[in-house]
């Protein structure tokens, strides 16, 4: 569907019935599929022909979905997982392996920062964590002989910074390596980081892609750009013995990294998204190209309230000018970021807890990005086994209020947090 505008896409990509068959996407809920025989079968593990054979690898259902995001962002080949964590560690173990070197932007989401700074630290591979807003020669400076990926965030979670995606391409294929990019505040409606170099990209597809906080999932899109040959990548030219020697980027040409992750890390480590949450998913993809505008229209009205008021201390969104990302969001998202607002209230962190158990529209929950207004104050939750100082450090003040405005009516909204506000500030 790729002659398409993208709010076609959004509606109809993926999946097309043949004569009589169901207008909406089925549930495949199979784990296995049936063949008439065992030569056919045969084939299909060794990779010769395509077709379904283990829920694991591919379903009918999912598969409908996975082409819809690829050709939202696209990419050559997109590949659903459980969650958005199984999809960041996919991207980056489908080229790393102990040994080997990753070098990742600082200002990402903090269940990614655990998993490289730790799980993926514990499994022997080298990382190095890098300011985004870091000049070119320095990034540069951390590209090492054994250095196989650039990872980043588009629009981070929760500090909001924008990256500039041109600058870290340039730096990541000046060495021979691709940049990966978690888009998920963005989502493919207000960026494609694929136009401006990215090689990879990543979603929680559990944010605004699902968009009503029903189903947990993940994806990742290959670009189908990189040159895998340039000699860094063994594991993409040299032969899968596991698959009777198949060498990916021959079998499998520009969607040689998609079908890797496919064959050989679905099959083994079996992340796969579940065919009920892939038809959620797509429900919420039907819509995500009217809810994106009326997230990023309801967050700019509440940015702007909360910036001309004297009860908030600052205001963080990338949509207000005299924000530090203003030029870059405009560049890389002209039709709005997403719909994260994060401030201050004045008097601290005790302050915020108080707004915070006023609010009545907008309900504290863990989750950001979807339909329901909703709020969270990650210094008392997410953020709470560190002390002030380390806030700082990740950019998380003590008294920074993460507001997900959702697609109500923003007077509503607007009319909560003014009470609310009132209440933390009363004397
Ligand atoms: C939530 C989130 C993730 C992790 O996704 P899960 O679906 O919760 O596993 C990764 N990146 C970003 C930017 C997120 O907001």
């Amino acid at each position: 569907m790729s002659q398409f505008k993208i709010a076609t896409k959004c509606v109809q990509s993926g999946y097309s019935p043949k004569n009589g068959e169901p207008r909406v996407l089925p549930i495949a809920q199979s784990t296995t599929y049936k063949y008439d025989s065992s030569v056919q079968m045969a084939k299909l593990f060794d990779l010769e022909e395509d077709g379904f054979f283990y829920t694991r690898l591919a379903n009918p259902t999912v598969d409908a979905v996975e082409k819809k995001i690829a050709d939202l962002e696209g990419g050559v080949m997109a590949i659903l997982t459980s969650s958005g964590q199984a999809a960041s560690m996919y991207s980056v173990l489908n080229v790393c392996k102990a040994g080997d070197h990753l070098i990742s932007s600082s200002a990402i989401y903090g269940g990614t920062f655990n998993l490289f700074n730790k799980t993926l630290r514990d499994m022997g591979l080298e990382i190095d964590f890098c300011d985004p807003d870091a000049p070119a020669e320095e990034i540069n400076k951390l590209f090492k002989d054994n250095t196989k990926c650039v990872f980043t965030e588009m629009l981070s979670n929760p500090a909001l910074t924008v990256l500039d995606l041109e600058k870290w391409a340039e730096a990541a294929h000046s060495h021979g390596v691709p940049l990966i990019v978690d888009n998920t505040f963005p989502t493919a409606i207000n960026c494609r980081p694929i136009e401006f170099g990215a090689d990879v990209v990543v979603h929680s597809t559990s944010k605004y892609m699902d968009g009503h906080a029903c189903a947990l999932g993940g994806v990742v899109v290959d670009s189908g750009k990189f040159d895998w040959k340039n000699g860094k990548f063994p594991m993409f030219t040299q032969p899968d013995e596991t698959y009777h020697g198949v060498v990916y980027a021959d079998h499998f040409g520009p969607a040689a990294y998609g079908a890797k992750i496919r064959v050989h890390l679905m099959r083994d480590m079996g992340a796969m998204m579940a065919p009920q949450n892939a038809f959620l998913l797509n429900l919420g993809l039907e819509t995500l190209h009217l809810r994106m505008p009326r997230h990023c229209e309801n967050a700019q009205a509440v940015a702007e309230f909360l910036a001309n008021d004297e009860r908030v201390a600052w205001v963080n969104f990338p949509g207000l000018p005299g924000n530090k990302y203003y030029e870059l969001a405009q560049k890389y998202m002209p039709n709005g970021t997403c719909g994260v607002v994060s401030f201050g209230v004045k008097g601290g962190r005790e302050a915020a807890t108080k707004f915070m158990d006023s609010l009545h529209l907008a309900a504290i929950v863990t989750h950001v990005a979807d339909a329901r207004t909703c709020v969270l104050h990650p210094a008392s939750t997410t953020h709470r086994q560190l002390n002030d100082r380390e806030l700082e450090e990740c950019g998380v003040s003590p008294d920074l209020i993460r507001f997900s405005v959702g697609i109500e009516d923003v007077s509503d909204i607007i009319a909560d947090l003014d009470q609310a506000l009132s209440a933390a500030t009363a004397k």
